[in-house]
């Protein structure tokens, strides 16, 4: 079997300087008595996450969980103002971690409201990045929900990991019902790993990531979509589990926070099975 190492891999540069904080943040807290929080994971990577762990990170689901006074990291993905004004009342030291791209779509949506515009946000209301930028609006509408008025105008912003081509095709259709003022796309990160899978000339694509990845699902689905089989791995035993037979050539690409380390091993046992 070819296999072939999709460009880029490796940490985006938003994962990368969450990681960079948080390292620091737990270098400095070294002799600390009360360990480093960080709410929710910082970025969507189990093996991101395990090494934390290791080196005294606690992760936690809810503001309520830290201690008054403590340290607490906010992920990549972004918090709502609430949040933020949770911890400033709890007298938490607080490490943002926010990837600066997010941070920008967050002051779009605040921008849409301070002209009081009904803000659409094209994203899945679950992920952690979209509950964060709906915080900043006070009536969110996502796309497939409950909408404002037809005619109105409004503003539209996204999480920045869709499958870039649906964001452009979702805000095309809402021009048909509403004026629209869009701040709408993807991240650089995100859209060159789903262009060097479009791009992809072979059999498979293999996606190395954690399931709760956004980032890797679209990777996953863009391949699946140009009909090619696909799978996601988050583990080296993951990849060993998969049958490849009938793969002339095989594709890996990873999402925006899988380990380099990570790419390297899957593509050693590839190249050596
Ligand atoms: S994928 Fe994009 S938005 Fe997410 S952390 Fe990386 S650069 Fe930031």
């Amino acid at each position: 079997m070819n296999v072939v190492a999709l460009e880029p891999h490796g940490f985006c540069a938003g994962v990368t300087h969450a990681l960079r904080l948080a390292l620091d943040a737990l270098d400095e807290r070294r002799d600390a008595e009360s360990p480093l929080y960080c709410l929710h994971e910082l970025v969507h990577n189990a093996l991101v996450v395990s090494d934390l762990e290791l080196r005294g990170m606690r992760f936690v689901n809810d503001l309520s969980e830290v201690p008054e006074e403590s340290t607490v990291l906010f992920s990549a993905h972004g918090v709502s103002p609430t949040v933020r004004a949770e911890a400033e009342k709890r007298r938490l030291r607080v490490v943002d971690a926010t990837c600066p791209v997010v941070a920008r779509v967050h002051r779009e949506a605040r921008a849409f409201v301070a002209k009081g515009l009904p803000v659409v946000i094209v994203g899945n209301p679950a992920h952690a990045e979209a509950i964060g930028l709906a915080g900043e609006v006070p009536a969110p509408h996502f796309v497939g929900g409950e909408m404002p008025p037809k005619g109105a105008r409004v503003g539209v912003v996204s999480q920045t990991t869709m499958n870039a081509d649906d964001v452009a095709e979702t805000v095309a259709k809402l021009k048909e019902d509403y004026a629209v003022e869009t701040a709408a796309e993807v991240c650089h990160a995100t859209k060159e790993r789903q262009d060097a899978v479009k791009a992809f000339q072979g059999d498979a694509v293999l996606v190395l990531g954690s399931p709760n990845s956004s980032n890797t699902k679209r990777l996953a689905e863009i391949a699946s979509a140009r009909g090619l089989r696909a799978w996601r791995a988050g583990t080296l035993d993951d990849v060993k589990a998969i049958d490849f037979s009938g793969v002339g050539t095989l594709g890996v690409t990873s999402g925006a926070s899988t380990p380099e380390s990570f790419f390297r091993a899957v593509l050693d046992h590839l190249q050596t099975r």
